[in-house]
């Protein structure tokens, strides 16, 4: 079966910083691929140049077989691709329902808010479902920004499956979460990864959250794949742990 998403020798170059140098790795359907990495690995710079943020100076994307080096973000969410980023993206004013009503809207395009008018783009029910999946029913009419900053990661990854509910690229979807708000992060991920037949890419720090959720890891240091493999090999891998301890 082709692969959900290739990536193909891909670099990128920041003047006289290469900071992906020639990573290749396959995510197939169904698959929680984790990667992981010191800080300055580039890590988002890979997201990026997958998801049409950043054009790659070198290599290949493709996605189900086709290549989407160089598409925008918007074309991509068309095909049912989309991503969260390691800085929140939520609207702090808006309600939490309305943040995921716009984030849908840019996954169909102005064509429904034509269709059904700007009010929800007959995305009413779509993000009722979200809102009760991630149980955030009782703060659904609340403005984001007073939600605590776990509720905002939960909220953040909810928009990004209203967006491209197919292959969800996440960044660091754990940072800065706490312990009781992570636990309830992973649990719902992995509901909806089961649920829905979504393939995940998670960059993440929190190894154990890593570990949790993710059913192969990818390792990156200095731009390049140093390690690939199954959670529990991964985590006693020397190359592994002399990449992040002599950092
Ligand atoms: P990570 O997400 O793994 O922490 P990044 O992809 O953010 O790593 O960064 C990798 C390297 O590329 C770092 O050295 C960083 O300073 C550099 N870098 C990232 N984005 C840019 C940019 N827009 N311009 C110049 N250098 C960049
Ligand atoms: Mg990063």
């Amino acid at each position: 079966m082709t692969p959900v998403l290739q990536v193909a020798n891909l670099r990128k170059s920041f003047g006289g910083i290469t900071a992906v140098d020639g990573v290749s790795f396959e995510v197939r359907e169904g698959e929680i691929l984790g990667i992981i990495g010191p800080n300055g690995s580039g890590k988002s710079t890979l997201f990026n140049c997958v998801l049409g943020q950043l054009t790659p100076t070198e290599g290949e994307v493709r996605i189900d077989g086709k290549p989407t080096t160089g598409l925008r973000p918007c074309d991509l969410n068309r095909l049912g691709v989309s991503r969260t980023f390691q800085l929140l993206q939520v609207f702090p004013q808006l309600s939490v329902r309305d943040n995921l009503i716009l984030a849908g809207q840019e996954h169909q395009g102005t064509m429904a808010s034509r269709l059904f008018g700007a009010a929800d783009a007959g995305l009413g029910e779509a993000a009722s479902q979200m809102i009760e999946f991630f149980r955030l029913s009782h703060v659904a009419a609340e403005p984001a920004g007073s939600l605590s900053y776990g509720q905002q990661k939960l909220l953040d990854a909810a928009m990004a499956f209203m967006a491209g509910p197919r292959l969800v690229l996440l960044d660091e979807p754990a940072g800065g979460v706490n312990l009781t708000m992570l636990a309830n992060l992973r649990e719902r991920l992995q509901a909806y990864h089961a649920e829905r037949k979504a393939t995940f890419v998670v960059i993440e720090h929190q190894m154990e959250f890593v570990m949790a959720l993710c059913t192969r890891v990818l390792v990156l240091a200095e731009g390049r794949v140093i390690a690939e493999g199954l959670p529990q090999d991964i985590r006693k891998n020397p190359i592994v742990i002399e990449a992040y301890l002599g950092h």
